[in-house]
């Protein structure tokens, strides 16, 4: 099976190949080179995709079968994250916020806000640091735990999701994972809202990926997102998708029972 485990060991074979390689013998070195090459690059798509299931599972498809999409916003609280809930409230949907600890500081009551109007409020790291994913495990544990305790502090809930930042998987990250008990949250339909500025385009990318058991990620963050989030659920609607909270479409509990 294609696990990180597994796929570590070919990796210590094939250096221990290269270690070992004998240069007078007939069996040429791209026999060791070119699969070194191609589990690099496995480990490389493994961490990147988050859907690969490569270093942790994390919950990106909801069920086909049925009439559901959930939408995701990171790296709020941000100071458009009221407009954004204001939306949400008109059209009586629910959404998730995977929010920076970093960012709570002066802005504690969007985030009282959103749990108070029924939205998830989830993990995204206190730094979202662009090291992350070099972070020892030690100091990953660490930063998470910062943003878990604003969460309480904040909302006295005792917060159970996480989200990677940049989605981005590792195996020091797996082990904080594991550490916490976390339920980790991906997607299946990235709308890349921080890097295409042309709206037009954005929203086609993420109206033709939307269908039942999509879980769309945007950002808080994004220029003109409360009417970009308009035109989602105006969709959604027209193809009587159902949006629903990511507690509904994975029955899973995101705070620990008080
Ligand atoms: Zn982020």
């Amino acid at each position: 099976m294609l696990t990180f485990r597994n796929t570590a060991v070919v990796y210590v074979l094939l250096i221990l190949g290269l270690m070992t390689y004998d240069y007078s013998h007939e069996l040429s070195i791209w026999y060791y080179v070119v699969p070194f090459v191609a589990v690099s690059l496995l480990v490389a798509w493994g961490s990147y995709f988050i859907r690969s299931g490569f270093f942790l599972k994390a919950f990106c498809d909801g069920d086909k079968n049925k009439s559901q999409v959930a939408i995701t916003f990171d790296d709020g609280p941000h100071e458009q994250t009221p407009l954004i809930l204001d939306v949400l409230k008109k059209n009586n949907a629910k959404a998730a916020f995977f929010c920076i600890g970093k960012n709570f500081r002066g802005k504690e009551e969007i985030v009282k806000r959103i749990a108070e109007e029924g939205h998830l409020v989830g993990n995204h790291s206190f730094s979202h640091s662009n090291f992350f994913d070099f972070f020892s495990v030690k100091k990953l544990l660490e930063d998470v735990s910062k943003t878990d305790a604003l969460i309480l502090q904040t909302i006295g809930k005792k917060n159970r999701l996480f989200r990677p930042p940049f989605g981005v998987t590792t195996p020091n990250i797996s082990q904080m994972v594991a550490k916490n008990k976390y339920l980790v949250m991906g997607w299946n339909v990235r709308s890349y809202d921080t890097s295409i500025k042309d709206r037009g385009k954005l929203l086609h990318r993420v109206l033709t990926r939307m269908q039942n058991g999509s879980v769309i990620l945007l950002h808080d963050s994004t220029p003109g997102m409360d009417e970009i989030l308009q035109k989602v659920l105006d969709h959604a609607k027209a193809k009587n998708l159902n949006v629903v909270s990511l507690e509904e479409m994975f029955a899973i509990k995101a705070y620990e029972p008080v």
